[in-house]
C-alpha cells in the first residue's frame, strides 16, 4: 500500500520524511515543525530502535555511574515528539528509498508488516555503523558495543551479575578511554587493547603517549600495537579472554570500541552518492548533491575539512545536531548552511583532558602542507595558586605564512576546554603570531598570566620566524 504525499502540489500540505530518530534527524524534524506547522508540513519519522534523541555521548557516564538514570540521557521522548506533531514510528525500520517514485518502504521490526510511504522531502540521519569485527567469539555473552542505549543497559546487567573484575576494552580512541574510566569506576581491572602504536589516534602519537603514561598511572594497563585476532569462551560460553597474535588478556567482560563507519546502505542501493570514507556527500546546505529534495547529516555523512580542504567523515553529536537544525529550516523553505569543521574533539579518562583540533603531523603532510611544531608544558592556574595541574600544549603551525594548522592539549583540570580558544583561531584563520596577542582572561585561578595557549603561540611564532629566516 502506498500512502501519498503532495509532490509539489501548489498550496497542497508537503510531506517530510526522516530516516533516523536520533541527533540529526530529530533536531531537523524538531526545526522544521519550528517553522512550519502540520497544516502546511506533515512529517513522519522512522525510528529502528528503542528509543529516540537520545544522548550516546552519555553513555560511559551512565555505565560508569555518573549518570545514575538511563533516562537522563533522553532529551525529547517519542510522545513528546508526537504532542508536537511529529508522526514518530518507532520500531520501524526504513528498508528502501525509492528515488525515483519518491516513497520509503519501511518495516515493522516486531511484526515484518511492511508499506511505502511518499515523500515530498527526504532527510537521512541514519548515523553510523559501530564497527564489529568479524572473528570468532565477537558475538559471546559479555562481549558489546556502547552506541544505543540498549547496549549500555546490557553492559549494565553483564556487570550486574559478573563476579570476575576483569575488564578489556577494545580499542583506544576516546570511546575505549571513556570506557575504561567507566569500568575503573565500576572497581574492574582495565587493561585496553589498542592496535595503534599509542591511544588516542586523533592526537600525534608524542601526545599520545602522554596519554599512555597517564593511563598506566591510574592502574589501567595499557597494550599498544596489538590486533585482536579472537575472542576466548569458557565452558559456559561466556568470555573468557582476549586474544591477540602473541598474547591472552584474561576478561569477565569485554567492550568494543574500534569506531564507526557511516551507515550508508540504503543510500548506496538507492544510488545515492557516496565519499571516499562511505559517507553521503552533500552541498552546504546539507542537501545531497544532485537531489533538489533530499538531505542528510550527522554521521551518515562526510563533512568539509575547513584546515585541510578536503572531504572526512568526523562522527560527532555536535555536528549531527547542527546538521538537524540546517536541514529542518532548509527542508521547512528556509535558507542556512553547515560551513565545515576544523576537527575539534574533547574527551577524558578519570582527571585526565585530551583535546584536539585541526591537522595532526600526518593531516598537514597529507595535504601537502609544510609546517613547525611547537610544545610547551605550562600549568592550569597562577603556578602559586593551590590546584595548579600541568598541562601540554602543541601547535602546529604553516611553515612560512605561520597560520594555525591544529592544536593538541593533554593536562588535567583545565587543559581540555583550552582548545576552544584554538578552534576559533583556526576557524577565523589566524597565525599563531596574532594568536599570541589574544586578550584571554587571567586571574589566578584560571590560569597563569601567559595562557599556555599563548604560550605556545609564542614558541611558534619563534619556529615559524626560524623556519623561515
Ligand atoms: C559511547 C559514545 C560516546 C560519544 N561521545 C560523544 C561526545 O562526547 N561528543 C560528541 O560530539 N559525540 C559523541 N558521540 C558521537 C555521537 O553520539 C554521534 O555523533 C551522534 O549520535 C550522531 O547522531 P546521528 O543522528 O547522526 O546518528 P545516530 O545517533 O547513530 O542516530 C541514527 C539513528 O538512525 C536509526 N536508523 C538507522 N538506519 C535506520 C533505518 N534504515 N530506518 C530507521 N531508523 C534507522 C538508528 O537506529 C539511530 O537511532 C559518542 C558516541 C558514542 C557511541
Amino acid at each position: 500500500m502506498s500512502m501519498s504525499a503532495a509532490r509539489g502540489v501548489p498550496g497542497k500540505r508537503e510531506r517530510l520524511v526522516v530516516i533516523g530518530g536520533d541527533a540529526a534527524g530529530m533536531s531537523a524534524a524538531s526545526q522544521a515543525r519550528r517553522l512550519k506547522g502540520p497544516d502546511e508540513l506533515e512529517i513522519v519519522a522512522f525510528e529502528r530502535g528503542h528509543f529516540t534523541s537520545f544522548s550516546a555521548c552519555g553513555i560511559p557516564y551512565w555505565v560508569g555511574g555518573d549518570v545514575p538514570e538511563r533516562d537522563q540521557l533522553i532529551a525529547r521522548t517519542a510522545e513528546e515528539h508526537r504532542a508536537r506533531d511529529i508522526d514518530l514510528r518507532m520500531r520501524t525500520e526504513v528498508v528502501e528509498i525509492d528515488v525515483a517514485g519518491g516513497r520509503v518502504r519501511a518495516r515493522d521490526v516486531d511484526s515484518g508488516a511492511e508499506s511505502w510511504t511518499s515523500y515530498d522531502k527526504l532527510v537521512i540521519a541514519t548515523g553510523a555503523r559501530p564497527i564489529r569485527p568479524d572473528m570468532p567469539g565477537v558475538d559471546a555473552p559479555g562481549v558489546h558495543g556502547v552506541q544505543t542505549l540498549d547496549d549500555g543497559q546490557a553492559l549494565l546487567d553483564t556487570l550486574a551479575h559478573t563476579r570476575g573484575r576483569r575488564a578489556v576494552v577494545v580499542g583506544a580512541g576516546y570511546i575505549g578511554v571513556e570506557m575504561a574510566e567507566a569500568l575503573i569506576n565500576r572497581g574492574y581491572e582495565v587493561t585496553v587493547v589498542n592496535r595503534g602504536s599509542e591511544p588516542m589516534s586523533t592526537l600525534d602519537p608524542d601526545m599520545g603517549r602522554l596519554v599512555h603514561e597517564a593511563m598506566e598511572g591510574l592502574g589501567i594497563t595499557m597494550v599498544d600495537d596489538a590486533e585482536v585476532t579472537k575472542i576466548l569462551t569458557g565452558g559456559d560460553g561466556r568470555v573468557r579472554a582476549v586474544a591477540t597474535e602473541d598474547a591472552e588478556y584474561p576478561a569477565d567482560v569485554v567492550v568494543l570500541g574500534i569506531g564507526v563507519h557511516p551507515e550508508t546502505a540504503l543510500a548506496r542501493a538507492a544510488g545515492l552518492p557516496l565519499g571516499e570514507h562511505g559517507g553521503l556527500l552533500t552541498d552546504l546546505a546539507m542537501r545531497v548533491r544532485g537531489h533538489e529534495n533530499i538531505w542528510a547529516g550527522g554521521d551518515c555523512v562526510e563533512v568539509l575539512d575547513l584546515v585541510s580542504g578536503s572531504e572526512r567523515h568526523v562522527p560527532l553529536g555536535t555536528h549531527a545536531n547542527k546538521h538537524g537544525q540546517i536541514i529542518g529550516t532548509n527542508a521547512a523553505g528556509g535558507y542556512a548552511t553547515f560551513p565545515g569543521v576544523v576537527g575539534t574533539a574533547v574527551s577524558k579518562v578519570c582527571d585526565l583532558e585530551i583535546a584536539r583540533t585541526g591537522l595532526r603531523e600526518k593531516d598537514a603532510r597529507r595535504a601537502g602542507l609544510q609546517y613547525v611544531t611547537a610544545t610547551i608544558e605550562s600549568t592550569s592556574r597562577a603556578g602559586y595558586y593551590p590546584g595548579a595541574e600541568t598541562m601540554t600544549v602543541k601547535l602546529l603551525a604553516e611553515r612560512r605564512t605561520g597560520r594555525l594548522l591544529g592544536a593538541q592539549i593533554v593536562g588535567r583540570e583545565g587543559a581540555g576546554k583550552r582548545v576552544d580558544v584554538a578552534a576559533v583561531a583556526l576557524t577565523a584563520g589566524m597565525t599563531v603570531e596574532q594568536m599570541t596577542s589574544l586578550d584571554l582572561g587571567y586571574a589566578p585561578p584560571f590560569s597563569p598570566v601567559w595562557d599556555p595557549v599563548l604560550v605556545a603561540a609564542r614558541k611558534a611564532t619563534k619556529a615559524v620566524m626560524s623556519a623561515t629566516s
